[in-house]
Order: C-alpha cells, then structure tokens, then sequence
C-alpha cells in the first residue's frame, strides 16, 4: 500500500521549508507538519545571514572564493575538531543552495561587504537585502504554498516516529491525537534542545548558567527520536552563545564590535579581545562580575548601525543604547571610577594610534571620542549545535555506521560544525546548515524508490 505522503517533513522552520520545496521540486507529495501555529520557528528571528562560496553573487563583485578557502576557515576556528569532508560538503553545497534560493525560490540575496565575521578569510555572507530571517521565511513559505504539492498543517506536532528497529520509519504519531500518518521518507526539522532545561544541564553546563534567548520550541526531539532509531549522536556539549542581548531584551548586532566598539566590564576595564566570536566572547563575560558588561563605541559606529539594522534602531527606541556627553557620565552608567574608564579608552586609543597588537590580542581600534555610545550587555545561549549525525546526502547514520534507509535530518537537529563548547562557533554557520542540509535532505528523500 502507497503512503500517504511521499514525503514528511517535521519542523516549519528554515530548515523545514527549504527541505519541502526541495522534495516537492521533482513532483512528490509532500506534507509539512508544525507545531505551532506559526510557520517559520526561529528563523524567522535571524539576520538571515549565512555563508556561501564560489557564488555568482561573488563573482559579480568581484570577490575571489572557493569552497576549500571555506572549510579551511571554518576548520580554523574549531580546532579541526569536526571532520574535514563533513565541513567541505557544507561549503561545495553553499553555493548551489545560495543559487537555487534566488533561481528556484525567488529570494533576493546580496553579498555583505561592509564587514567580514570574525573567523572569515572573504566576504562571503549572503543575507536578503533588509539582513531579516523574516524576508527568507516570507518568500520560502509563499514558494511553497504556491507548489500545489506541499501541503502544510499548523498546530499539529509529532510525537513519535514508527519504525522498524533497522532505522526505516514508516510513519509518525501525531501529538494528543493518537493519530498516525505513514510516509514514505521524513526529514526531521525541529531545532535544537536550548529550551530543555535538564539537556542543557546534562550536556552543557556552562550553558545553563547563561539566559537562553532561542526558541522555546526547541525541546530537543530529534534527541530523543535519534535515541529510539539508534542513531549516532554528535557534540551534544556545542552550543553558540552570543555576547551582546540588551537590557532591553533584543540583540545588539556584534557588527558594533567588528566596527571598533570596546568592551569593558563594571569596573571599568576590558577583559579580553572583543574581536574574536561573539559566542567565544560570551563565557568571558560570564567570568565578570555579576556576568555583564558594556559595549561602547563612537557616533559613526551608532549612526551606521541605526541605518543598517532594523533590530539595533529598535534596541535603540527601547533605551537599550545610551548617549554621553563626556567620561563622568558614561562611568556614572556603568557604575566605575571614571579614571579606570578613561585609562581603559585612553590606553585603547593609544593602540590605534601606533597600529599596535594590545596584551588580549586585539590589533583594531577605531577611536573612541565623545559623544560616547553604550550598551549594557548581557550573555545568552542562542542555540545548540549537537544534534543527528548525518552523511553528505543529508540521511541521519546509526550507530556502526550504517545510513537510515528513509530519515534525513536538516538545521539545529542534526549535528553542526562548531566541534565541542561553544569556542568553535562561525557566524552564520546555523543557517548553513539549516538550508544546505535542509535542501540536501529534500532532493535526496525524493530521489527514493
Ligand atoms: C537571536 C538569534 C539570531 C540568530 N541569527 C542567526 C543568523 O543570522 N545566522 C545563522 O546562521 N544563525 C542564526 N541563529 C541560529 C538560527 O536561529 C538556527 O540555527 C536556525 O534558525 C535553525 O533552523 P531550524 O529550521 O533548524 O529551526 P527553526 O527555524 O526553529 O524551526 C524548527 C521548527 O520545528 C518546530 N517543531 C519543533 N518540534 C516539533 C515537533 N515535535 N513537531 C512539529 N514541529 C516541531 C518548531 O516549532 C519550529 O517551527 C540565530 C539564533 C538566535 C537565537
């Protein structure tokens, strides 16, 4: 007897949609189920930024890239601790998945040039051209209900996935309906585990002395279906935290750090090289008294970040950044002596001005003048990284090593490329894998027999 679908997919978020109109595009039937309400989960919060090489769009500027330039960076910052083939299938897929969204799906995307993410040999940061995950939801969701082979159930989770013991799932148990609906291949789209209190505990302990600012709906599924099929899972100690949430309860950009911005702790003094990750910075934040710190920057960082990103000039509408005139003000904010803040900008001019590597490391430096730009910051788990192992075609892996014959895993679900902690994190690599495993995961369950 036929399934009912060709194909499930669990999860509407990015990584969700990209897979069904990936499996839709050869003309199976395909069903999307979403717990919520809402379509989009957290990536509709992003920046939609993610990395791509060897693209059109980069030629067009003239930007020379490869996908081993890729792999080569991204394996840099985490320790090569992730294997070299799964980070290159990520980078040589980047570019179709960066083409196939504007050719296939409609979506505009343009090149970031106007910084390069700590960690990133190229300007290879693709984003839609507002930089919002929103634009990427928006146009993905209307590609695929415009398909007429999607078909798309809000309000309806999975519970259980039925299975054979030999990693062959024949359908899935619908949450609170007792119902079941057999498919013919799933693709597991459910996030991460952040929003599981006892996982994070158990996994990553450092993590849970952090706010979590991600999706409440990632209450680590996949973790528990993986463990029922049998599968590998990897680094399920990885996460990425991010430095910079705002007393006001949104993100400041980490682009005011990679501007020039300094950060200082409450007394007055800077800690560490700002301009490494944002989530590596964050645990040296959580080594700071009451583990917050201040971003400060001048007015051109504050006026260029207000232009660029709509999240920032909400910050700013909200209070979260703080104007002032002079040095008294400022440490008056931070609660310091304004001799220990003027010594820590004093000294931190005093290296731009000689082009000079200071004792953290750090060897940029914008000046630092009134008026003077602050934020409180505070440190947060954004998502986890650890998740199903899956092969090049995207099919979650069994323990010894065998592939499921009809399960695929795509975005916070399957395993990431961070390595363990939360040091080895590259900007933009969750969306990565959200799209490329996610339109790696729709174009091989549909090439099933
Ligand atoms: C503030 C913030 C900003 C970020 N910005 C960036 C960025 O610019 N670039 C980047 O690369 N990464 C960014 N990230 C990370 C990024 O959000 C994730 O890596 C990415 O969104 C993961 O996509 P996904 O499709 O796996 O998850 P989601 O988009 O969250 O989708 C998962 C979906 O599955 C649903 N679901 C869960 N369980 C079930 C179930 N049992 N049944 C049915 N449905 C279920 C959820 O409701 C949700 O809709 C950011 C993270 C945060 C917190």
């Amino acid at each position: 007897m036929s399934p009912d679908f060709d194909i499930i997919v669990i999860g509407g978020g990015g990584a969700g949609l990209v897979s069904a109109i990936a499996a839709a595009q050869s003309g199976k039937s395909v069903l999307l189920l979403e717990k919520t309400p809402d379509i989009g989960g957290h990536t509709v919060n992003t920046q939609g930024m993610f990395p791509a090489s060897y693209t059109r769009f980069q030629k067009a500027l003239g930007i020379k890239d490869s996908p081993e330039k890729m792999t080569a960076d991204i394996l840099n910052e985490n320790g090569n601790s992730v294997p070299y083939d799964v980070v290159n299938n990520l980078s040589l897929n980047s570019r179709h998945v960066a083409e196939w969204l504007v050719d296939f799906c409609g979506q505009e995307l343009g090149v970031a040039t106007d910084f390069k993410y700590h960690g990133y040999s190229n300007y290879r940061i693709h984003s839609p051209p507002g930089r919002t995950g929103k634009e990427l939801i928006t146009t993905l969701l209307e590609k695929a209900e415009s398909m007429g082979n999607i078909e798309i159930i809000r309000e309806h989770g999975v519970s259980k996935l039925i299975h054979n013991g030999r990693g062959q799932v024949s359908g899935l148990e619908i949450s609170g309906s007792g119902e079941n609906i057999t498919t013919g291949a799933t693709i597991i789209t459910t996030g991460g585990y952040g929003a599981n209190r006892d996982f994070v505990e158990k996994y990553m302990p450092d993590a849970s002395k952090m706010m979590y600012f991600g999706s409440s709906e990632h209450r680590g599924d996949s973790i528990i279906w993986g463990e029922a099929l049998g599968a590998e899972l990897d680094y399920l100690d990885s996460y990425q935290a991010h430095s910079a949430v705002s007393s006001a309860g949104t993100l400041i950009t980490w682009e005011t750090v990679m501007k020039g911005a300094l950060i200082v702790n409450s007394l007055g003094e800077r800690f560490a090289n700002e301009i490494t990750g944002y989530s590596r910075f964050a645990k040296s934040i959580t080594n700071q008294p009451d583990s917050i710190a201040y971003e400060i920057y001048n007015r051109e960082i504050h006026e260029e970040m207000l232009q660029r990103y709509p999240e920032y000039r909400e910050t700013h509408l909200l209070g979260g950044i703080k104007s002032f005139h002079d040095i008294t003000e400022l440490a008056s904010f931070i609660g310091c002596k304004p001799g220990n803040l003027s010594s820590t900008i004093y000294i931190a001019n005093s290296y731009k001005d000689n082009m000079k590597t200071d004792k953290f490391g750090r060897n940029f430096f914008v000046p630092i003048e009134a008026p003077y730009y602050a934020a409180k910051i505070i440190p947060a788990l954004f998502h986890t990284q650890g998740g199903l192992r899956v092969g090049k075609d995207a099919r979650v892996i069994l323990k010894g090593g065998s592939s499921c014959r009809n399960v695929f895993a795509a975005g916070d679900a399957a395993a990431g490329i961070s390595g363990p902690g939360s040091d080895g994190y590259v900007s933009g690599t969750g969306l990565l894998c959200a799209l490329t495993y996610g339109w790696l995961a729709g174009k091989n369950s549909s090439a099933l027999k």
